[in-house]
């Protein structure tokens, strides 16, 4: 059986610990290979290896640490067939998506291209008589981060694309569902140039994300997956005086108002709840059509186009979208489902008997959907992360307003209407942390900034852009001046520029 390695000090490492995860075909449901699960010592010599390779790549100069970069998106690009492919039969979305998501992270590795601009840091003359201010962004050492398995390429390039242009060293610990990408992007990061350790790769579970949060040499720490697991880290990583971001879950809503587009709606609103699956932390589970005309012919014409969306394999070219992740995530979203009925919301299409024939062991599940959920219910409140979509009827803006503003979780938000006046108001007032107008899914453009809100982001630090160069470095202040002649008195009280 295949076996997918750690990646260390520029090479594939076996690791030593006798324990390994199943890597399953969603399409097929069989295991297709397994990935080596870290013990303490390999992930102590990744550190060792970062912390060796750091000294050197922090004196390399910002336009050469750029130029890797440069290189680095050129060989992802050149890979782009087999990167997509390998994407897809771990993960199960299907190709365009996978492509989608190897070009969202580039796009973040195009932003590090243009670090050198990026670290200019800030520059006072004459501060004061004969002396100058100035600032300088300098690399904390080794960053890490720990990531989900629905965006196996572009989260970690959000990641180590900035950490590494800044002049820090990385470990990643990918998820070890979808391993096999963030191997190759490794890979490729050093046949880019980057010199060996500059870009490690540390499969596992608990243990070695564990040894991530309490080893001395580990300055900070970015992790994007589910919200008990994100405040786990955030709480122990900083109690061990590390730097930490860690984004959690979501449940993102869709307000329709009575003046929507209806039709451009319905179908925005059918790709953002069912493409892959629904396993995007940007996903739209939750509808609220404002008004109970709104609502009627929103499902009803939600109910049309469901009934054009077609679910197949992840390499089906006209597939819109193909299994979960595993069987124990589709057995989640179909307790979620039974338990959306028992809880007394109107199940209209129930997807739990999906199968696809000549794949009937994979994990496939069909798109569902609810009317009449209400907000004291757990699958409102809690995040199914399947192509399950829930109308959440509101009789007025301000209900509709309320809704996600009350949520546990704060991630995106998005309201359809043509009246820019309520939009604008909507934007402001809302208590989330990434607003779309007539967007269904607002993930900003690489050089703003990705974070949610509330349980969706613990930490104050967003992912990438200047927030992402802020995570990865630390602010270094100088006051200089150059005095000559006679020998001036110090002053005993604090020092003032007058
Ligand atoms: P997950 O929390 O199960 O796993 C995330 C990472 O944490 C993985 O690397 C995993 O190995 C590790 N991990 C799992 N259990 C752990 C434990 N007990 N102790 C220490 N580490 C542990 O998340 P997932 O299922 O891979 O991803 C889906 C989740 O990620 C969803 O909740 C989704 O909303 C969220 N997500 C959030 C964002 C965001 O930016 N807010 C983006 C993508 C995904």
């Amino acid at each position: 059986m295949r076996e997918i390695t750690h990646f260390i000090d520029g090479a594939s490492v076996a690791g030593s610990s006798g324990r390994f995860g199943d890597i399953f075909n969603p399409n097929t449901g069989e295991v297709q290979a397994r990935v080596a699960l870290a013990s303490v010592s390999e992930l102590d010599a990744a550190v060792a290896s970062a912390v060796r390779a750091q000294q050197v790549w922090a004196l390399v100069n910002p336009q050469r640490r750029a130029r890797v970069m440069f290189d680095f998106k050129r060989l992802v690009e050149a890979n782009m067939d087999p990167l997509a492919e390998m994407l897809s039969c771990e993960h199960g979305k299907v190709i365009a998506d996978s492509k989608g998501d190897i070009q969202r992270g580039l796009e973040v590795i195009e932003f590090a291209c243009g670090i050198p601009h990026v670290l200019k840091g800030e520059y006072t003359e004459g501060a004061g008589p004969g002396i100058d201010v100035y600032s300088m962004r300098q690399p904390l050492g080794v960053a890490a981060g720990i990531t989900p398995f629905n965006f196996p390429a572009m989260i970690p390039m959000w990641m180590f694309g900035i950490a590494i242009a800044v002049g820090n060293t990385f470990i990643l610990k990918p998820s070890e569902k979808d391993p096999s990408v963030p191997v190759r992007l490794a890979e490729l990061m050093m046949e880019a140039g980057a010199p060996k350790g500059v870009l490690n790769v540390v499969h596992g579970d608990k243990t070695v994300v564990d040894a991530i949060l309490e080893h001395p040499d580990i300055k900070a720490v970015s992790f994007v997956g589910s919200s008990d697991i994100a405040h786990y880290v955030y709480s122990r990583g900083t109690a061990a005086g590390k730097r930490v971001q860690a984004m959690g879950g979501a449940k993102n809503h869709g307000i329709v108002m009575p003046d929507a587009d209806l039709d451009q709606a319905v179908k925005d609103i059918s790709g953002a709840a069912f493409g892959s699956a629904g396993e995007r932390c940007m996903a739209l589970p939750v509808v609220v059509p404002v008004g109970a005309k709104t609502a009627e012919a929103f499902r009803e014409k939600m109910l049309a186009e469901i009934e054009t969306l077609k679910v197949g394999i992840s390499t089906d070219g006209a597939a819109q979208y193909g299994p979960v992740v595993t069987a124990a995530h589709r057995q989640k979203i179909s307790d979620y489902i039974q338990l959306g009925k028992d809880e007394g919301a109107e199940l209209i299409v129930d997807g739990r008997d999906f199968a696809l024939q000549g794949y009937e062991k994979g994990f496939f599940i069909g798109p569902s959907l609810f009317d009449q959920v209400k907000p004291a219910m757990r699958t409102y409140q809690e995040e199914i992360f399947g192509p399950v979509l829930q109308i959440v009827r509101a009789e007025t803006f301000e209900d509709a307003l309320a809704l996600p503003s009350n949520h546990q979780y704060g991630n995106g938000v998005a309201i359809f209407t043509r009246n820019g006046r309520v939009a604008r108001e909507f934007a402001s007032r809302v208590n989330v942390g990434m607003v779309g107008i007539n967007v269904p899914i607002p993930v900003p453009v690489a050089y703003h900034t990705f974070g949610g809100w509330k349980r969706s982001a613990f930490g104050d630090t967003n992912q990438h852009g200047m927030e992402g160069v802020k995570f990865y470095t630390k602010v270094k202040t100088i006051t200089a001046r150059w005095p000559e002649g006679a020998v001036e008195d110090s002053a005993f009280v604090i020092p003032t520029m007058g």
